[in-house]
């Protein structure tokens, strides 16, 4: 049995009232370990430490110890890359090559930011002669980080990385569903020789979010998860007006014009909604289908989505393992009714799938509902489950208005084969990434972020650094004479 404990100051502790978690598979409901669960308490004594680093001689590192720091961490998870793939699986329910993924993808996070510091320079402006006027990027201070549960590491790795890289002392409270990799990570991170206090762990629930966001010893809460822990997070911010990122939730359309090389766009459809069950926060859950095709298409689906295969995440065989939590799965069923008493056909799923080994667990079928129209629930809110909803539209621009009516903008996709059509598109999307006859990818080296309500801020890219520091003008007059300004 997995136990964690908190790290705090340089030390593994307990939490001060012993709190503790039961973690659940989402394959089986057995018990897989006994985390640790912090309160405001804990959050305190993290907060404390890392205020202490940061005000001691971690202000005195350079560039070049950091970008040295960030890649010893990307050795330590590619040595560990299987445990902690397995460890996210384990939690998470995903399948062990979408962990094996992600684990690669927190390594290469680790090395662009350790290639992304170690070129920060600042700037020498121009000024008059006997003054050096220097522009300085400077740590903004302790930063608490915040992450959801179902990307628990990478999540987290956008945030470490860029904060740690630029000179900042951490705090990090990963979700209380899944802080099992974020708890090895921890250990990884032990075996190097940083001062106490550098970086901190603390699992917990709301409430010890709740403090990072409150605290006035924070100077900056990055954070992912949803709208509602989010409005809470920037108001609670105002204490010590704190810097802020959010990254939250999003309503991605995938649209499917009647030129598209329609093989590849169908199958990108079902990546695009089931890759983890659908629980990715930019999930091409909502479909668009030019009328011409609207029909062909949904046959092509309805076909497909009963070959996928659903099971463990360990099997090799698996493509789609279980939703992350009893309440998800609540959740994702709720919608899906929802959605068939406004009018949508369910096309096939819509259940916990038959047979015995799918009796415990939080599973789901892949799920069509198809005849939606852009006034329903299931096309306005996230689902955040293994659920596609089909849209039907006649023209270009009709898409594009429907698309762009929701309070969400994290990311969608336009399939076509016409340039010109491709390109009008992408531009009147109002999403942080639009991909065209792709869904999915994201690079380091590209922002990664949401207009509107999908969040504040961007993480990744350089932007992703510049978002952990301050920006300072250094003004030297080396030659100071009086002025005069007021007489002798
Ligand atoms: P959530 O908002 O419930 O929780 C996220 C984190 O915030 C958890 O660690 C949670 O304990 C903490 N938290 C909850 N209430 C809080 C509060 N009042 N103050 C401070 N912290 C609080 O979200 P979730 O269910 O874990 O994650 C799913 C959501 O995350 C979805 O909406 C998804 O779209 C979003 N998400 C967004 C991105 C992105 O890049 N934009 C990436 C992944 C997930």
């Amino acid at each position: 049995m997995i136990q964690t404990q908190l790290y705090i100051d340089g030390q593994w502790q307990s939490p001060i009232d012993q709190g503790t978690r039961t973690i659940l598979s989402p394959a089986d409901e057995s018990v897989i370990a006994q985390a640790a669960e912090a309160t405001r308490a804990d959050a305190r004594l993290a907060i404390a430490a890392a205020r202490k680093a940061f005000d001691g001689p971690w202000r005195q590192t350079t560039i070049r110890d950091r970008a040295r720091l960030l890649n010893k961490i990307a050795e330590l998870i590619d040595r560990d890359a299987e445990k902690l793939a397995q460890l996210e699986s384990l939690n998470t329910g995903k399948t062990l090559t979408e962990s094996r993924t992600d684990m690669g993808d927190i390594a290469a996070t680790f090395r662009y930011f350790a290639g992304l510091v170690a070129s920060e320079s600042g700037a020498v402006n121009e000024a008059p002669h006997h003054v050096i006027s220097r522009t300085l990027r400077e740590p903004v201070g302790v930063c608490g980080l915040i992450t959801p549960w179902n990307y628990p590491l990478l999540q987290a790795a956008w945030k470490i990385a860029p904060a740690l890289g630029a000179g900042n002392t951490v705090v990090i409270k990963p979700s209380n569903l899944t802080p099992l990799t974020t708890h090895h990570f921890t250990q990884l991170v032990a075996e190097l020789d940083l001062p106490p206090g550098v970086f901190n762990l603390v699992t917990g629930g709301a409430e010890v979010g709740a403090e990072l966001a409150e605290s006035l010893d924070v100077d900056l809460v990055s954070f992912t998860g949803g709208a509602y822990a989010g409005e809470s997070i920037m108001k609670a911010a105002t204490g010590n007006f704190k810097r802020i990122g959010l990254e939250l939730g999003g309503k991605n359309p995938n649209i499917v014009f009647a030129d598209a090389d329609l093989d590849v766009a169908v199958d990108y459809a079902l990546n695009a909604a089931f890759f983890h069950a659908g629980q990715v926060c930019s999930a091409g859950s909502r479909l668009m289908i030019e009328d011409s095709i609207y029909d062909a298409f949904i046959s092509r689906l309805a076909e497909r989505l009963p070959r996928i295969v659903i099971g463990n995440g360990f099997h090799a065989e698996t493509q789609m393992g279980p939703v992350q939590s009893a309440q998800q799965h609540e959740k994702i069923l709720g919608m899906v009714q929802a959605g068939i008493a406004e009018g949508a056909r369910l096309v096939h799923g819509g259940k916990r799938p038959a047979g015995d080994v799918f009796k415990k667990g939080y599973w789901l079928e892949p799920t069509l509902l198809a005849d939606v129209t852009a006034e329903m629930k299931i096309a306005k809110e996230e689902i955040f489950g293994p659920v596609i909803t089909a849209e039907r539209f006649r023209s270009e621009e009709e898409a594009l208005r429907a698309a762009n009516d929701t309070p969400y903008g994290l990311a969608g996709a336009v399939w076509t084969r016409d340039l010109d059509k491709a390109n009008r598109m992408s531009r009147g999307l109002r999403f942080g990434t639009v991909w065209v006859n792709d869904y999915h990818p994201y690079f380091p080296e590209a922002p990664w972020g949401g207009y509107k309500a999908s969040g504040i801020g961007r993480e990744l890219a350089r932007i992703g650094l510049d978002e952990y520091t301050e920006l300072k003008h250094s003004y030297i007059n080396l030659a100071p004479k009086a002025m005069g300004w007021f007489g002798a």
